[in-house]
């Protein structure tokens, strides 16, 4: 686990600072212009509005004073600015604390000046780059020594590890250049030509540093890496991809796959950066992007970890690592929208411009209230990238800062007051201060312990010996020699036509040799020299002193080394069991790693299978499905046929109906002229009887012949006169007997007078009777109401009865005879004529006399009754 302030939700009790706010105002552009800001001191800044703005209350003019932990005037130089508001948090960086600047103000207020400063005026990351190198210079650990990983770790690895990491990136095709042989940049040298000096007092020496940074950008709420490294294309150049934000296992936030580069000094720092802003422009232009909407996010990573005992090495732990961070922002310009006339896709992009930084004051409001009123409302970092990306620092992951940029002049008094609000407000909120990393429990002092060991050594050697060679060097000669051993190049042959490897080994090789000869030649030159300063008697002594000084200077050099051997032998014995302890503990881990795979593959297995049967099913289903809905379309189409032919048989029937009924309209029309032609008829006779009374009497019997002749039907709608329209059926013949059928029914009042008719032969039937009528020819109703006068009127409606085609009977009725009693005093009781005649013979003459003048037929079918419609009055005689 990387020693880091782990983060807790929610913040660590504990200190806590305010965020520290700074206004730094700009000078105006032009001496004419209008101001409209003023530093009243260092700490306060007055705002007024301009004459175009200018508002009077109870006739006075309205100034605002906004109030900060220091203002900056117009005057004031980068690096006093430096000195107050970026220092401290360098100094954080080192000893292993995180940190958070950023400037804020609208377009052209000075927040790229700020940061970045321009040539000859190094703003603050510059500054803060030179005095970080400044400060961990000398202890910087080699390259590749610190390996960060993906997942915002690092990791440390054994310096011959380092060497050999190098020694690999360095054959590779396009090397890095190294940082001795750098070509600084004309266009920024001027930038970090910092000539202060300045450095963090105590930092830790007993620890190694490396520093890496990394650019990213955040436009349009998506963030794009500045160093990433792609292959330019010329013909579609590609845009470029974004980034996703994440948390790691310390719910730190980090941008994934972000280009994180190791850097050793200032230059190759900023030259970095100043790469990563070049990059930025040309997007923005090719983009045709507004940069001015866009933030900037340099981030400077720290790592730092402990020597070993021996204060010779890294010590290999991972868990002693800190990583620090110091994330220096530039914000895009807060004017609002309708400040910057955008259009279109511009418009879209400022909106989620503003968006950010509205979720930045949305963020920095929540955290105000809920300190101040102690409520627990929920930050909403995640609304945009920006907060996101910084989200532990405001729960307490460090120091924030932020310097506030305004341009005094008139025309951005609005936008310079939305500005000093937000900066008011944002000093209201408190960050816990961050707490010290602990200490590594090794002897301080390692480090220079071990510088001066090497050193005595070299002394040691120095006065055994000499200087070799004349150098005056403080380290041992054999040393330097060995330091400048050239390394060895990579011998790895992938290419069978590789010409080069080869040779480039032999040349190294053979260069190590002569290095060597030189070497012994040195040495056994030093032994030479020393005992050329004795004087011997014999050249053999000479020979022999020689020697023996050889030896005892090689078992010198054998014992140190012996020594040094056993020390670094004790150490790797401690490592050893060290990491037989962690094998040991792996390989349990690895076991139980097993038998979860097991577990899992077992539980794998049970789910193919459950997946193998749900896929049965679900092939089951669908080809139930499948049938289902051809059997629904089959259904369908059935039902359509059926539908049509039942339209065409609505339709049919329709048209058979129609006719039908225009048939029975028709007949209908000529029974009704029938009936008129019959009103019409006795309406003539009626006239015929009152103009010429009683000398028709002697025709009766020539007109019931008339009658009983076949009368061809009437076609045309107007009837013949004189000529019955209904054809007359058969009837039965009269001289063969008549049979009647004497229909009373029992609501008739027996009135027992002379003028009852008397029916021989017939059947007296109370209702309608078929059976009776199949057996007469002739029917009678007998009908009986009240007259007007109060008397009781007795109506004999006659009729023939025939026989119908269907089997049937009907009766065509053919008088209606009126019987009525009268009292003495009264008109004379009339009643059918002659009165004499017996009523059969009456009836019958009264019959024959109205026949002629009633013919209406009504079919009777079998069971049904007369309806009073159908009874007439005979006319009176
Ligand atoms: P921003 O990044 O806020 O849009 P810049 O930093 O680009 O604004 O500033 C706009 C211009 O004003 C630049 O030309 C810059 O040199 C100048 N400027 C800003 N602040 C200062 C300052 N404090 N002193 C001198 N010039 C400044
Ligand atoms: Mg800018």
């Amino acid at each position: 686990m990387l020693r880091r302030p782990a983060l807790k939700k929610p913040s660590p009790p504990g200190p806590k600072d305010p965020v520290g706010v700074y206004c730094r105002v700009r000078p105006l552009g032009r001496p004419d212009q209008e101001c409209c800001i003023e530093v009243i001191n260092e700490s306060t800044v007055q705002i007024h509005p301009p004459d175009g703005y200018r508002i009077f209350r109870n006739g006075e003019y309205r100034e605002t004073q906004y109030s900060f932990k220091e203002v900056f005037g117009t005057l004031v130089a980068q690096k006093e600015l430096f000195d107050v508001v970026a220092k401290p948090l360098v100094e954080d960086l080192i000893r292993g604390k995180n940190g958070l600047l950023f400037t804020y103000g609208v377009t052209g207020s000075g927040k790229t000046h700020t940061m970045t400063g321009s040539p000859g005026d190094g703003g603050l990351l510059p500054r803060c780059l030179a005095m970080i190198f400044n400060s961990i210079g000398p202890f910087q650990a080699k390259r590749f020594v610190f390996k960060l990983d993906d997942k915002n770790g690092v990791d440390v690895q054994c310096e011959v590890d380092a060497l050999l990491e190098r020694q690999k990136r360095d054959a590779m095709p396009v090397p890095k250049t190294p940082s001795g042989k750098r070509q600084i940049d004309p266009e920024f040298a001027d930038m970090i030509n910092v000539q202060d000096h300045c450095k963090v007092e105590e930092v830790d020496e007993d620890n190694v540093y490396s520093v890496f940074v990394s650019y990213i950008e955040i436009y349009n709420n998506y963030i794009y890496d500045l160093l990433e490294e792609t292959p330019f294309d010329l013909i579609k150049p590609k845009p470029p991809q974004s980034k996703i934000l994440r948390e790691d296992q310390n719910h730190n936030m980090y941008v994934t796959g972000c280009t994180e580069v190791e850097v050793k000094s200032t230059e190759e720092a900023f030259e970095v950066f100043w790469k990563g802003q070049k990059k930025r422009r040309i997007a923005n232009t090719q983009l045709n992007r507004e940069s001015s909407r866009s933030h900037g996010v340099f981030i400077i990573k720290l790592a730092q970890a402990p020597l070993d005992a021996d204060g010779d090495n890294v010590l290999q732990e991972k868990e002693q690592i800190t990583l620090s961070q110091l994330s220096l922002v530039d914000l895009a310009g807060s004017e609002r929208t309708n400040r910057t006339k955008a259009e279109g896709n511009r418009l879209r992009e400022a909106g989620n411009i503003n968006q950010s930084l509205m979720t930045l004051r949305t963020c920095i409001e929540v955290l105000r209230e809920n300190q101040l009123y102690g409520t627990n409302k929920m930050v909403p970092y995640r609304d945009s990238k920006l907060t996101h990306l910084f989200k532990n620092y405001f729960d307490g992951e460090g120091k924030v800062r932020m310097i506030v940029c305004v341009n005094p002049k008139a025309e951005d008094y609005e936008e310079s007051l939305q500005v000093m609000r937000f900066a008011e407000m944002t000093q209201e909120v408190e960050v816990a201060r961050p707490v010290d990393r602990p200490l590594c429990g090794l002897t301080p002092g390692r480090r220079f312990r071990n510088q001066a060991f090497k050193e005595e050594l070299a002394q040691k050697l120095e006065i055994r010996g000499g200087p070799i060679g004349g150098e005056t060097e403080e380290q041992s000669a054999s040393e330097i020699l060995l330091q400048n051993f050239p390394p060895l190049p990579s011998c790895e042959l992938l290419d069978i036509n590789d010409d080069q490897t080869l040779p480039k080994l032999t040349e190294v090789l053979e260069e190590r040799h002569k290095l060597r000869q030189k070497l012994s030649e040195e040495f056994a030159k030093n032994g030479n020299e020393v005992a050329g300063s004795v004087k011997f008697k014999r050249e053999d002594e000479k020979v022999k002193y020689v020697d023996s000084l050889a030896v005892l200077t090689f078992k010198t050099i054998l014992r140190e080394l012996d020594s040094s051997v056993m020390s670094k032998e004790n150490h790797f014995q401690g490592k050893l069991s060290e990491k037989e302890k962690i094998i040991t503990g792996q390989k349990t881990e690895l076991e139980r790693l097993e038998k979860k795979i097991k577990t899992l593959e077992y539980k794998i297995e049970i789910l193919e299978k459950t997946a193998t049967i749900y896929e049965e099913d679900k092939r089951h289903l669908q080809q139930e499905l499948e049938s289902k809905s051809q059997k629904l379309q089959r259904q369908a189409s059935d039902k359509r046929r059926l539908e049509a032919r039942l339209q065409g048989m609505v339709a049919e029937t329709t048209m058979k109906w129609e006719k039908e009924c225009e048939r029975r309209v028709a007949a209908k029309q000529l029974e009704m002229q029938n009936k008129l032609w019959v009103k019409d008829e006795k309406l003539k006779q009626l006239k015929a009887i009152v103009t010429e009374p009683k000398s028709e009497k002697p025709e009766r019997p020539s007109r019931e012949r008339d009658r009983e002749k076949p009368i061809p039907r009437s076609v045309s709608p107007t009837p013949v006169p004189n000529a019955p329209p209904v054809r007359l059926r058969h009837r039965r013949s009269r001289s063969a007997g008549e049979r009647w059928v004497d229909h009373k029914p029992p609501s008739n009042l027996p009135t027992d007078t002379v003028m009852q008719p008397h029916v021989p032969h017939a059947i007296t039937v109370a209702a309608a009777s078929e059976k009776a009528l199949a057996k007469c020819d002739k029917y009678m109703l007998t009908h009986q109401e009240l007259a007007s006068d109060g008397e009781i009127e007795t109506k004999l409606i006659k009729g023939d009865v025939f026989k119908t085609r269907g089997g049937g009977q009907a009766v065509q009725f053919t008088e209606i005879e009126t019987l009525k009693q009268e009292s003495p005093t009264g008109r004379k009781r009339r009643s059918s004529p002659s009165n004499a005649d017996p009523p059969e013979d009456a009836a019958d003459s009264e019959w024959t006399d109205v026949e002629t003048r009633c013919s209406v037929a009504v079919e009777m079918r079998a069971g049904s009754a007369l309806g009073p419609g159908y009874q007439h009055h005979a006319m009176p005689k």
